[in-house]
């Protein structure tokens, strides 16, 4: 173990997370690689050698800091089994909470088979976009299924969800227009706010009067207005007011997305999500957006709307549009693990009395789970990123995979461990976790 002083630098970078380019003294910027080009002054190594990359520097530090406290890297686990609650990582038997297969469908045999018997059938890759020669039946039914289950005229699958948020914001909004993010939301619709132009207003998480006042003083500025919410929030486990924001995006007349990739499955008696759980007529929405990749056990991501809105995105979305169509397999594995849940809802109530049962024996526990309200997800707060990287490895020790997360996922000083609940854990499962965890933060 290393005495204090030699670290104190790379430990506070791990706690900061700041880039080394807002610290960096003028004279590293300006290090030079001695080749002049043209009459300008020469250029710095980091504009061309990756390995000098500004922001790749803090990265290389918290590597270091981490191997200085003899602390692995928790992130790239080499995992030996599928997503099952009890699975083998590097060697070890772990129970998993690092999985969003909610309803362990990826391990269901019917998937299972539909996936093979696509791939005999069509292949593995679709090998088009579906606008020039892509377009194939399983497309079509999957996005019927799809629809239907959400309440929907249409809907439009993706190859990834992550594009999915990219290119449908995109597609929809320009300079003239105005996106209202919450504070809490995903990457996704955070880059896709970012490369539509539109201005960008991040409301305080769930504060719908922040929202309210916000657009009667700039609604008349701009021409569409996007609000942008998680059905299920991912990092905190909590859901918005659904009506509420319904009430607002109606008298603002601005358009409602709701980001479903954590609440399909997880919300509502028959896992179709915040619509559903709260009582409200799915159409109101104008965008709901979901993935393939976690309660449907496949990859890819889709939108549910009106006929026109996904009839506009299969024209203009360029994630759509330039990008290859859902391979058969991905498209009849989450086709499949949908009929599954919508036939047998007994797995998202077991799912649902998991979630209650995480969050109960947490708190009786004494343990600080923020905003969860009990579903899928709970987060365990720890604030400082050292402390939950030190508590996830002393976790995994006990056998037990919770993943850290730390800023940038989170905003400083909230760093948390994460726990996806699944419909395939035990009561005992989630006790031993609960006391595991209770254990090993009283020892840091
Ligand atoms: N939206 C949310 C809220 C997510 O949590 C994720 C991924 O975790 C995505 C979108 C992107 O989905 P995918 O991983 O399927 O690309």
């Amino acid at each position: 173990m290393t005495s204090a002083s030699p670290h104190a630098a790379l430990l506070q970078q791990l706690r900061s997370q700041a880039t080394v380019r807002d610290q960096a003294p003028a004279s590293t910027l300006a290090e030079t690689s001695g080749a002049p080009v043209g009459n300008s002054a020469p250029l710095s190594k980091e504009a061309y050698d990756f390995g000098e990359l500004p922001d790749y520097r803090p990265i290389k530090l918290q590597r270091a800091a981490l191997a200085s406290l003899d602390l692995d890297h928790p992130f790239f686990r080499l995992g030996e089994g599928d997503s099952a609650a009890a699975t083998q990582i590097e060697g070890e038997p772990q129970i998993s909470f690092a999985s969003y297969d909610y309803l362990g469908l990826n391990r269901h045999p019917e998937v299972r088979s539909a996936a093979k018997a696509a791939i005999d059938h069509w292949g593995v890759s679709t090998s088009a976009s579906r606008l020039v020669g892509g377009e194939r039946p399983y497309h079509r039914s999957l996005e019927r299924a799809l629809a239907d289950m959400q309440g929907t005229e249409a809907a439009l699958a993706m190859v990834s969800g992550h594009a999915t948020n990219l290119a449908t914001i995109g597609a929809l909004l320009g300079p003239k227009d105005l996106i209202i993010l919450d504070q809490f939301s995903h990457n996704s619709v955070v880059e896709g706010a970012r490369i539509s132009g539109a201005t960008r207003l991040i409301a305080p998480h769930n504060d719908y009067g922040w929202i309210d006042d916000t657009l009667r003083q700039v609604r008349e500025q701009h021409r569409h207005v996007l609000i942008a919410v998680e059905g299920l929030y991912s990092m905190d486990g909590d859901t918005p007011d659904l009506a509420e924001l319904v009430a607002l995006k109606t008298r603002h007349r601005a358009w409602l997305m709701v980001d479903e990739a954590h609440a399909l499955g997880c919300l509502g008696a028959t896992g179709r999500g915040l619509a559903e759980a709260a009582g409200i007529d799915p159409t109101v929405v104008e965008i709901w957006m979901g993935t393939l990749s976690k309660t449907l056990a496949s990859c890819g991501g889709y939108i549910c709307g009106s006929a026109a809105l996904i009839d506009y995105l299969r024209a203009r979305a360029p994630g759509f549009v330039y990008s290859v169509g859902l391979a058969a397999p991905l498209a009849a594995t989450a086709e499949t693990a949908l009929r599954i849940m919508q036939r047998d809802p007994e797995p998202v109530a077991r799912l649902a009395a998991n979630g209650r049962l995480f969050l109960d024996r947490a708190r009786a526990a004494g343990l600080d789970t923020g905003l969860s309200e009990g579903h899928a997800i709970t987060p365990v707060m720890i604030g400082d990123s050292l402390r939950a990287v030190r508590a996830s490895e002393a976790l995994f020790a006990k056998g037990i995979n919770a993943l850290p997360i730390i800023h940038p996922g989170v905003p400083e000083r909230s760093a948390r461990l994460r726990f996806f609940l699944t419909a395939d854990h035990t009561p005992e499962m989630i006790n031993a976790a609960v006391q595991a965890t209770a254990e090993v933060l009283a020892d840091l």
